[in-house]
């Protein structure tokens, strides 16, 4: 087997050197406690306000805006959670097509007594504001649509649900954790309410990521405890975590003018090339989706099968997402897209960085290509 070929940037990103090489420090020589007063402590508050900084810089917001997490998923249940207090019953919008950390949260709420909407995508996974709008009530407290699908890479039209949740008087929050670090984000004039981030989406560590809140907007404490986070999420730092949580934002910022327009051809080229497969179906929008993101259905084959055939022969893809592909129900993704019966089963997601080239991507689809044939050939000799 020749080198490995990652192609599952929308399940991790490999975090930067560069930004490895800052925190390492982070991880033994500076140990000091954020709240402490001692001298390293003090080194450390300093720290956490400067990655403070470099985040709201990449979204458009002000320091004070930016809250640290544990990553996507608590932001998420952050926002969801905090928009529904607890002995009232609260109206919720949000689309069909959410990440887990969005659509599990909602089914909680809803078994609390809170009624949720979930608005259906078109056929490309598009959400229409205007959906949106139909189900508008006066009790409505929370717009929740993600900017852009973990799956199928379909971008969202975010302004404008901005514009008309605003209009509405309604708090907006989009789950941006596939796009923050990816594609330039300006929350203030999108009129984003909250925004959910990951790190380890923007070449950053796993376990840390940040909720944006407009000020205004602040939310109830998600933990209680210490005064950490202007008293709104307890409990000391993640001090590595957040420090390359800074430093993954600045190394992003350098990298929006290009990195989009340096992955797109690759995205191009293996849709291209995955297109003369027969029985191939690309799914999203060809056109709004993310320039890293290609997805694609195979009729008759089981997309798991395909995707682990693939690995043994060094080239990482997912089935789908990857926190749901060792589940075997489909996507609920490509459910509400209504996806034919006979693809449904056959998703395979391939996410592409820049350290990716042409033969890499020639090769992988030659790779797809022989082991779609194969596993179809094998079904037909069962
Ligand atoms: N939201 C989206 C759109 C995601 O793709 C993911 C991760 O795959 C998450 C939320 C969860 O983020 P985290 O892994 O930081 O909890």
């Amino acid at each position: 087997m020749g080198k490995m070929l990652y192609m599952d940037y929308a399940a991790t990103t490999p975090p930067a050197a560069e930004v490895v090489q800052k925190t390492l420090p982070w991880l033994r020589e500076k140990f000091g406690n954020p709240s402490a007063v001692c001298q390293n402590g003090q080194e450390a508050r300093k720290a956490v306000e400067e990655a403070r900084r470099s985040a709201a810089k990449l979204i458009g917001a002000d320091a004070d805006e930016i809250f640290f997490t544990s990553g996507g998923t608590e932001a998420d249940n952050w926002v969801l959670e905090r928009s529904c207090p607890h002995g009232c019953s609260s109206h919720i919008i949000t689309s069909a097509i959410e990440h887990h950390a969005v659509i599990n949260t909602c089914k909680a709420l809803e078994k609390r007594g809170n009624k949720v909407i979930y608005v259906g995508p078109d056929d490309k996974g598009r959400i229409s504001p205007r959906d949106i709008e139909r189900h508008i009530r006066k009790d409505t407290r929370l717009i929740s649509v993600m900017f852009a699908n973990n799956e199928v890479g379909t971008i969202q039209p975010v302004a404008e649900i901005g514009a008309m949740a605003k209009e509405y008087g309604i708090p907006f929050h989009t789950d941006a954790v596939q796009v923050v670090g990816h594609l330039p984000v300006d929350v203030k004039s999108w009129n984003i309410t909250y925004l959910s981030a990951s790190a380890h989406k923007f070449y950053g560590l796993k376990g840390c990521g940040f909720l944006y809140c407009k000020k205004g907007f602040e939310l109830p404490p998600l933990l209680y405890g210490g005064a950490q986070e202007n008293g709104l999420r307890a409990g000391t730092e993640n001090m590595p975590g957040i420090v390359a949580l800074g430093e993954a934002a600045k190394f992003c910022a350098g990298r929006l003018p290009w990195e989009a327009a340096a992955v797109k051809p690759l995205r191009n080229l293996m849709i291209e090339q995955l297109k003369m497969i027969p029985g191939s179906h690309l799914m999203g929008d060809p056109q709004r989706r993310l320039p890293g993101n290609v997805h694609f259905c195979f009729e008759g084959i089981d997309g798991r099968s395909l995707a682990l055939l693939l690995q043994q022969e060094g080239i990482c893809v997912s089935a789908g997402a990857a926190c749901s592909s060792s589940q075997s129900e489909a996507s609920h993704v490509l459910s509400a897209m209504h996806v034919q019966k006979d693809c449904l089963q056959g998703a395979l997601r391939i996410s592409l960085g820049t350290e990716l080239n042409r033969q890499d991507i020639m090769y992988a689809a030659r790779r797809i290509s022989e082991n779609v044939e194969r596993l179809r050939h094998m079904d037909q000799n069962i």
